[in-house]
């Protein structure tokens, strides 16, 4: 089968054009096309002779998400559903301002990227898991959720005709001539783009945490960050980009032997072995000494902040007796805990509690010295909770079939 371009690293790329017989600076010539310009047309590489465009596109496929619907306001949350070559449907979600969840306060926009489609991980509360799991996404796949987003925004966003200054790390762009000089273009030919066609960096913080289970899709992913990370890529510092997992110990063990420094969340929603279990299935395999025990050794490695994520959920882990079991694993892990109040998903007989507990449960967990945020949820209008959108959409198109 033929792979997409964007699933192919630099060295990849180099060995390629070496075999073909083209200089080396072929590969930042395209590498060019794809990151700065995110063009989606091998048409629109001019500078590289037809042939090898010829070549190029036999070898290689070079798809593009097709946007299926967005939702949210600009300045607000906003949801992206796409579909993919195989009609399947997947959601990114844009957060701009990051409220300093994640990253810095500085930080501009973040995404939140799907790795597979659906999942078979099965949280009770989760929209992602509710219609099993399908399939899991390519590296490609993974990269083009960024470079779509950006495009829809170069494009088609309302601020696209007035754009000012934009920054990310290593590549910044601005409206004044000097900014012609694109410092990632190593292509001695490339011809310096008009002004209006200056590309602009928007995502400088990466989540994820969209559909599925990221580390049961660990090959793709990681090929997919080293592309999102690397200065010829996405150009997405390792620190700015977060792992969220259900709790799979080995892959964390895993993660923990790689090179970059991503960060690393946990989605416990549970304290207990007893909470875990009702609403998680994934605690049975890999029950909580386990998985602590998996985050300590990726800490230890790391030297990284841990972040525990805990949903909020009425009646099921929001009582005051979840408090200190949840303060000393914190504790053990030198955590951090984000509280998220639940999003409701329709179907499910889950609630958020009122803002009163909310509020209570965070203020018990300060008291035991844990550092702990509670998210005002964004997107709690647009179903931002991972696979509503999509669970929406399919089962809308399945009864009109
Ligand atoms: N599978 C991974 C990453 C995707 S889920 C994981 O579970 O960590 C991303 C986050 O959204 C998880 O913390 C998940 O528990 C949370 N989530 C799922 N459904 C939700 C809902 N209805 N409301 C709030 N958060 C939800
Ligand atoms: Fe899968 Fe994560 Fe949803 Fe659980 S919370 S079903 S692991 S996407």
């Amino acid at each position: 089968m033929t792979c997409d371009v964007k699933s192919q690293t630099r060295e990849e790329l180099e060995a390629r054009f070496k075999d073909w017989g083209q200089p080396a600076y072929r590969a930042s010539q395209l590498l060019d096309w794809l990151y700065v310009h995110r063009v989606t047309d091998w048409e629109m590489m001019t500078n590289l002779p037809k042939p090898l465009r010829e070549q190029l596109r036999q070898n290689f496929t070079l798809h593009a998400l097709e946007l299926v619907r967005k939702q949210g306001e600009h300045d607000a949350t906003q949801k992206f559903l796409w579909r993919l070559s195989d009609h399947s449907l997947i959601e990114s979600v844009l957060i701009p301002a990051n409220p300093a969840l994640y990253g810095d306060a500085s930080d501009r926009h973040t995404l939140c990227v799907s790795t597979q489609v659906g999942c078979a991980y099965g949280c009770k509360f989760c929209a992602s898991g509710l219609d099993g799991w399908k399939r899991n996404l390519s590296a490609d796949e993974i990269v083009e959720q960024v470079l779509a987003v950006e495009r829809w925004h170069r494009d088609e966003s309302p601020e696209s005709s007035e754009r000012g200054a934009s920054e990310r790390e290593g590549c910044s762009v601005a409206k004044n001539a000097d900014a012609l000089t694109l410092p990632r273009s190593h292509a001695p030919t490339l011809p310096a783009p008009p002004l209006q066609h200056i590309p602009l960096r928007l995502i400088n913080n990466l989540v994820i945490m969209g559909m599925g289970e990221p580390l049961a899709n660990y090959d793709p992913l990681l090929k997919a960050l080293r592309i999102l990370n690397a200065s010829w890529g996405g150009g997405i510092g390792a620190r700015k980009i977060t792992v969220s997992t259900s709790g799979l110990a080995p892959r964390v063990r895993k993660l923990a032997e790689e090179p970059l420094q991503f960060r690393l969340a946990i989605s416990l929603h549970g304290a207990t072995d007893e909470t875990r279990n009702k609403i998680m299935p994934v605690n049975r395999r890999y029950p909580l000494k386990e998985l602590v025990a998996a985050c300590e050794y990726y800490q230890k490695k790391k030297g990284r902040m841990i972040t525990l994520e805990y949903i909020l959920i009425a009646g099921v882990n929001d009582q005051i007796k979840e408090i200190k079991p949840l303060a000393s694993l914190a504790q053990r892990l030198h955590a951090k805990v984000n509280l998220i109040p639940y999003n409701h998903v329709e179907g499910l007989p889950w609630e958020r509690p009122t803002e009163q507990a909310q509020q209570d449960f965070l203020t018990a967990l300060e008291k035991q010295k844990v550092a702990a945020t509670l998210r005002r949820e964004k997107g709690h209008d647009i179903d931002a909770a991972c696979g509503q959108l999509r669970l929406k959409t399919e089962r809308a198109l399945s009864s009109t079939a």
